[in-house]
């Protein structure tokens, strides 16, 4: 089979759907293992086949992949094929041995899941009781050992107003933060918990800020990936200068612990299996003619009415699909971006040139010196 153009930069792999706490917004609603999990000899010949198709990098993530006792044997085979290594963990599973396991393994990025600053709101979103205890633990241990610690908090209604708080929590120590959106795919997750319009776009608001004031230094902050694209106002929330669309099939994937493969995990729906890894290889799946149609042959034609007349559609595509299926129940038609959010927001400021010129600079300039604006002081206050 020919090489497809497009090449794998990152998979993320579930590695197992056992779980030993119950977060509200999980999105693969976690607890007991898939009852067809990969065996150890399938983890370690996947990780073979995703190194053949020219796979750069694996991100282990759960459930809690430290549940499984082949999770060495495992992460050790991905780093001996001379991949980059990163592990998404709850930080609730370990002994004292383990963190010179992982000096050893020399990983990219170690990421433990903090949602609050407070153990009682952690341990309420979390679903057990002394898991904030653990995982601040795990956190220091890792620090004492030098290794790449990263925070990942997952926003919601439940703790929105929290960021201040876990910030000065993590600032100064050496941790690097990504904040991200919940979605709403898991069981546990109510609806009711989504940030609204207003609350999404704070959370960029609050990073820029960040990222541009006091803490810009002690603190690497960045938003999700899929976090706020195309905005005119806040340009600095993202890893990524430019948004280039989904990337679902087009540099990443997503691996179920069963073997099924989808271009992202978040679209957490069977419809969009590619192909399972017993049945064919990554190589066969990743190359085949008709793979990720839904972003590789994207069209305008594709997209829904929140994007059909965007400046942005042919480079952006919709946005997020996992969002845009969320929101809108259609691909290609995020109706979250930023881009639109402004819109809506700011309608009379954007339609007239004077007032857009004053926006612009009013909004840099708070920006520029880490305050938050109206709309952020509503959320975060300062
Ligand atoms: S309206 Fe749609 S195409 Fe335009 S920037 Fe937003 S998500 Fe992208
Ligand atoms: S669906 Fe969203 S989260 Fe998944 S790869 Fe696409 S942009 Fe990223």
């Amino acid at each position: 089979m020919e090489a497809s153009k497009y090449k794998l930069s990152c998979a993320v792999w579930e590695f197992t759907l056992r779980c030993n706490l119950s977060c509200v917004h999980c999105g693969s609603s976690a607890g007991k293992a898939r009852a067809d999990e990969l065996n150890t000899e399938e983890a370690l010949k996947l990780c073979e086949d995703l190194k053949r198709t020219g796979c750069r990098g694996v991100a282990l993530m759960g459930g809690e992949p430290l549940l499984r006792k082949d999770f060495w044997a495992v992460a050790s085979r991905i780093k001996e094929l001379g991949m980059e290594l990163s592990v998404i963990t709850n930080g609730t599973v370990f002994s004292d041995e383990i963190f010179g396991q992982f000096k050893a393994l020399k990983p990219r990025a170690v990421a433990v899941s903090l949602d609050a600053a407070a153990a009682r709101l952690h341990d309420e979103i979390r679903g057990v009781p002394g898991s904030y205890k653990k995982t601040s633990a795990f956190m220091d241990r890792a620090l004492e050992q030098g290794l790449p610690l990263s925070v990942i908090t997952t926003v919601h209604k439940l703790n929105l107003k929290e960021l201040p708080a876990i910030r000065d929590l993590l600032k100064g120590r050496g941790i690097a933060w990504q904040v991200q959106t919940a979605g709403a795919e898991g069981r546990r997750f109510s609806k009711d918990l989504l940030l609204d319009e207003e609350e999404f776009y704070s959370v960029g608001i609050f990073i820029e800020a960040c990222r541009r004031g006091s803490c810009a230094k002690d603190l690497p902050i960045i938003g999700a990936h899929d976090l706020g694209y195309n905005s005119g106002i806040l340009k600095n929330i993202s890893l990524y200068e430019k948004w280039e669309g989904c990337q679902a099939g087009v540099s990443v994937l997503g691996i179920r612990s069963n073997g099924d493969v989808l271009g992202c995990l978040a679209m957490n729906e069977d419809g969009y299996v590619e192909g399972n890894v017993r049945s064919w290889g990554i190589a066969e799946i990743w190359n085949g003619a008709s793979a990720f149609g839904y972003t590789r042959h994207f069209k305008a034609g594709d997209a829904g009415s929140n994007c059909a007349a965007c400046p942005h559609l042919y480079a952006c595509k919709g946005g997020c699909n996992e969002m845009s299926l969320m929101k809108s129940g259609s691909l290609h038609n995020d109706p979250y971006c930023f881009y639109k959010l402004e819109r809506r927001f700011f309608a009379e400021e954007l339609s007239d040139p004077l007032l857009r010129l004053r926006f612009r600079l009013n909004g840099w300039i708070n920006a520029r010196s880490g305050a938050f604006g109206s709309l952020g002081r509503r959320f975060f206050g300062g």
